[in-house]
Formats: structure tokens, sequence, C-alpha cells
């Protein structure tokens, strides 16, 4: 029997995973994603959607599924999802992965200032009005109603549906990966001061930073949260090997 895999996406990572073993025999993998995306992109192995209600509701999923092997793949900042994981892993013995995307590093031509989260992120805005850039998730934005002073431009793959949202804000849809010379142009053409961004680490997304150092622009970066983790795995492949490792032979 193949062994059974539950991939937590809503990343490239987890994508590019499921891409890689769509169709390997020695695995049968469903990726879960929480649902937040109307329109996910479409993937070639099984998939669920939606939250599995907190700790005790994955450790239920896993039982019930018969689940062998858990790849934590979510993104760097979800780390409730994270959090659970090891908890129901831990309590149902399942072995756990985690891809841990490396960090974007600080340049020396970089004017970053790191914040602890998007309230503070809010605060160092200043008081004087500024035409801000944020690429932050939709769950972010009601942080900036604190700072109405400014004008924000923000970029979101799904619109929010937050009410508590700032006053003067213009949304952009659009999911990455983004160019580097079109991010320039957008940063220029809409005037922007000041970037706010979270250190998503990776390609996908890095183009706005090498934006704003181009243009001198100083970027607001909001920390990563502490994230636990089972087996920390850097790359899709090592990610692979590991559920090998775990797989049956001669399947
Ligand atoms: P989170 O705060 O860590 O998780 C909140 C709750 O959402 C979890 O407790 C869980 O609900 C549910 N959930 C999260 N990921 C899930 C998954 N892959 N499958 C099923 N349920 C999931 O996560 P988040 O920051 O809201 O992120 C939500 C999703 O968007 C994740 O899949 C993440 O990889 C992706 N994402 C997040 C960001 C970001 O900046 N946070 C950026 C890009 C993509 P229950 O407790 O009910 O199980």
């Amino acid at each position: 029997m193949p062994l059974r895999v539950l991939i937590l996406g809503g990343t490239i990572e987890a994508s590019t995973l499921a891409r890689k073993i769509a169709g390997d025999t020695r695995l049968a993998p469903v990726l879960s994603l929480a649902g937040r995306t109307t329109k996910p992109r479409p993937q070639p192995i099984a998939t669920r959607s939606g939250g599995f209600g907190g700790i005790e509701g994955l450790a239920r999923f896993l039982r019930n599924d018969k689940i062998e092997a858990v790849v934590d793949a979510t993104h760097p900042y979800a780390d409730q999802m994270s959090t659970h994981a090891v908890a129901a892993c831990r309590e149902t013995g399942v072995p756990l992965a985690s891809l841990v995307r490396a960090e974007w590093q600080r340049r020396a031509d970089d004017r970053w200032q790191v914040v602890a989260d998007a309230f503070a992120a809010a605060t160092a805005l200043g008081a004087e009005p500024r035409r801000v850039f944020l690429s932050l998730g939709r769950q972010d934005l009601h942080a900036l109603a604190t700072a109405p002073q400014h004008h924000y431009l923000a970029r979101l793959i799904e619109l929010p549906e937050q009410t508590v949202l700032p006053p003067d804000l213009r949304l952009l849809q659009a999911r990455g990966p983004f160019d580097r010379a079109d991010e320039e142009r957008l940063l220029r053409d809409e005037r922007i001061e000041i970037v706010v961004s979270k250190n998503a680490g990776g390609s996908a997304t890095y183009a706005k930073i090498e934006a704003a150092r181009a243009l001198g622009l100083p970027v607001v970066m909001i920390a990563r949260p502490h994230k636990p983790a089972g087996v920390t795995m850097a790359d899709v492949d090592a990610c692979v090997a590991w559920l090998h490792g775990l797989a049956p032979r001669g399947v």
C-alpha cells in the first residue's frame, strides 16, 4: 500500500511538491488548502479545502484518513497551522516534515525597518501622510486602519472581506510571480514613498524588494512569527526523499 501523505499547502512549494509526486505509486498524497482563495490553482493530486477544526480536528483527520506522514508546506507567516500540525502529529505519532523557506537577507543598500507585526508597521509609517505600497495578506489590512492619514495601494490575491479598512485604500488584485521591471514601474507610476512587506522569502515576490532598493525606497519589513516545525526541510527535493524513506518498498 502506498504511503498516505497529507500536505499542508497554500504555497508555491506545496504545489511544486504536488507536481513532483503526482503519479508516484509509492505515495498516496492529499493536498490541503485553507480555502481562502476562491479560485486556487488546479493541482495534479487530490485536494481538500477548509480548516480541520483546531488541533483536535486535525488529529481526528489524521486518524480517520489513516495518514502516515504530514508535510507542512504552509507559508512562513501561517504559524497557527504549523502549531496545530506539530501538536496533532505528536498526539497521533504521525511523522511531520516542515518545509522552511529561507528568509530574504538585508543587503547594505536596503533601507529596511524591521517591525513585529502589521500594527507596528502602521506606527512605523509615521505621522506625516505618505504613499504606501502594501504587500500583505487581506487579513492584515485592518491593522493599517490605525494609520488613516496615509494613501495605501494594496496588492492582494483575493479582495478583503473586513469592514475595517484604511479610508484611503486602493486595491490591486494580482497573483505572483512578479517581475522586477514591472515592480519598479508600478512603484514609480504610483509615486510610492514606502513599502510594507512580509519577509516571505523565495523568488516569486522578491522583485518588489529589488525594485524598492533600486529606487532607494524604505521598506517596513514585518518580522516572521515563531513557527513550530517537525523535521526541517530546506527544499522540496529533500521532502520527496524523506517521503520515499518512509514509503514501503516494492509498491
Ligand atoms: P494560519 O493563521 O496559520 O491558520 C489559521 C487557520 O486556517 C488554521 O488554524 C486552520 O484552521 C486553517 N488553515 C491554515 N492553513 C491550512 C491548510 N493548508 N489546510 C487547511 N486548513 C488550513 O494560516 P494563514 O496565515 O491564515 O494562512 C492560510 C493559508 O494561506 C495557508 O495555507 C498558508 O500557507 C497560505 N498563505 C498564507 C500567507 C500569509 O501571509 N499568512 C501567505 C500566502 C499563503 P483549523 O484550525 O480550523 O484547522
